[in-house]
């Protein structure tokens, strides 16, 4: 007997038959001898229809008002979920994540867990209890709730497990498993049975909203089995470890993809050494996240770098940039909105030194032009036009020979 955390996302306990069904996944492995914590997300789209309300109000509304209103999205389905296990005979109990002993770092709207004190929790697991957490949300040492940016209750489900010694964290959700690409966008997508987590880890930092980025980290630093599955239907969904089988002779393994990117443009830096080192100094200090950079030099010897950040972020980019454009010694700030990022990913790559230059071959075959690249060991990202961006997915899931059981084994 051990601890198993089950997290169910907003899909999965979308109306009131779908919290039943949840409900009796939760009362099964209750009933398999195990201790059972459930991590929810808010219902269906709820999350999105209270920034909507938000921004009705203002467009940019204020981020601690923002975690005010969206960890209320959890707060609902913990009571609902509890209210049906209780109906059903079962012990449980609900918490929101400052009840739960959820402590994060001062950041709203994307802020990271520090600490978890479980000892409520375990002392109610102990009694037999089911305990039931809200998702995405914590609370700082002074008493602030926070949330832990959109997706986040993977992460929750999986600090949890990693806080409580769990034996695995099943993460059910509307898809049967981790697919070589977005199933719902590409043809031929194809489930995974297993991958590890340095390929899950970038596979969701590029954007497959499957899992939280941080979820995985938490996962791999932890060494937490986690599975994904549905909620819905009964298959065996996909393991996400540290070892996993080469089912295949993989070179790509997954093709992820992430619309809504913007490339700022910062040029006529004077002392070009220690702008760039202020620059992404004061964007980190406001948390926002700077992906692919491009540094160049102009002929006047002032230099200019290029950076990608998600569009939502462009606001308070140029807002920050500006109000320290002294400090930082720069002329002016350009960007191109409208683009997108195409990923591909795999381990295999690694030893495969052609799989770049047969990415770009496909992307030109098709005529797609690519304005960034950025590559690591095991992926290589390229940003270009949001138009091309699904058309783009395609071709690469297609080129690499994702849908079919054999990929090339060499390139
Ligand atoms: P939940 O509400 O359960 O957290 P999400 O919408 O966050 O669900 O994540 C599930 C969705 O992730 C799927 O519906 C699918 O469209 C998307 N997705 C993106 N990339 C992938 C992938 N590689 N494999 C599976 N699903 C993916
Ligand atoms: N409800 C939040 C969101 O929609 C968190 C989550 O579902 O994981 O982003
Ligand atoms: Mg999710």
């Amino acid at each position: 007997m051990g601890l198993i955390v089950q997290k169910f996302g907003g899909t999965s306990v979308g109306d009131i038959d779908r919290i039943f069904n949840v409900a009796n996944r939760v009362i099964e492995e209750k009933k398999r001898g195990n201790d059972v914590v459930v991590v929810v997300s808010a219902m269906g789209k709820t999350t999105d229809q209270l920034v909507q309300l938000a921004k009705a109000i203002d467009d940019h509304p204020p981020k601690r008002e923002m975690d005010m209103l969206l960890s209320t999205g959890e707060q609902v389905t913990i009571s609902l979920l509890t209210t049906a296990l209780i109906k059903k005979g079962f012990e449980a109990i609900s918490f929101t994540g400052w009840q739960a002993g959820i402590q994060t770092e001062k950041l709203h709207g994307n802020a990271r867990i520090l600490n978890i004190e479980t000892k409520k929790l375990s002392s109610l697991l102990e009694e037999g209890k089911i305990v039931v957490v809200a998702g995405f949300q914590g609370v700082t040492e002074d008493g602030e709730i926070t949330t832990l940016g959109r997706g986040g209750s993977d992460t929750t489900a999986v600090a949890l497990a990693a806080a409580l010694k769990a034996e695995r964290c099943d993460i059910y959700t509307d898809v049967t498993g981790v697919f070589t690409s977005d199933p719902r966008y590409i043809k031929g997508a194809r489930k995974l049975s297993s991958i590890s987590y340095d390929e899950m880890l970038e596979l969701a930092n590029l954007g497959a909203g499957v899992l939280h980025p941080r979820a995985v980290e938490f996962a791999k630093n932890y060494s937490i089995p986690l599975v994904v599955r549905s909620s819905m239907e009964r298959e065996n969904g996909t393991i996400i470890e540290e070892e996993i089988s080469m089912e295949q002779n993989l070179v790509v393994r997954g093709v992820a993809f992430e619309d809504d990117i913007t490339r700022i443009t910062v040029e006529g830096l004077k002392d070009e050494i220690n702008s760039l080192s202020s620059i992404f100094g004061v964007l980190a200090d406001h948390g926002i996240n700077v992906d692919i950079i491009i540094q160049s030099r102009i002929h006047d010897q002032t230099g200019s770098v290029s950076f990608s950040i998600k569009t939502d972020d462009l606001h308070d980019t140029i807002h920050v940039l500006e109000r320290n454009k002294e400090k930082l010694g720069f002329d002016s700030i350009t960007y191109e909105e409208g683009l997108a990022k195409v990923s591909i990913v795999g381990s295999g790559m690694i030893s495969n030194p052609g799989v770049a230059a047969e990415m770009f071959a496909i992307l030109a075959e098709n005529h797609i032009s690519v304005k960034m690249v950025s590559t690591s060991e095991i992926k290589v990202s390229t940003v270009i036009d949001q138009k091309d961006m699904e058309k783009a997915a395609q071709v690469l899931h297609d080129g690499f020979g994702l849908a079919q059981q054999k990929t090339k084994a060499t390139i």
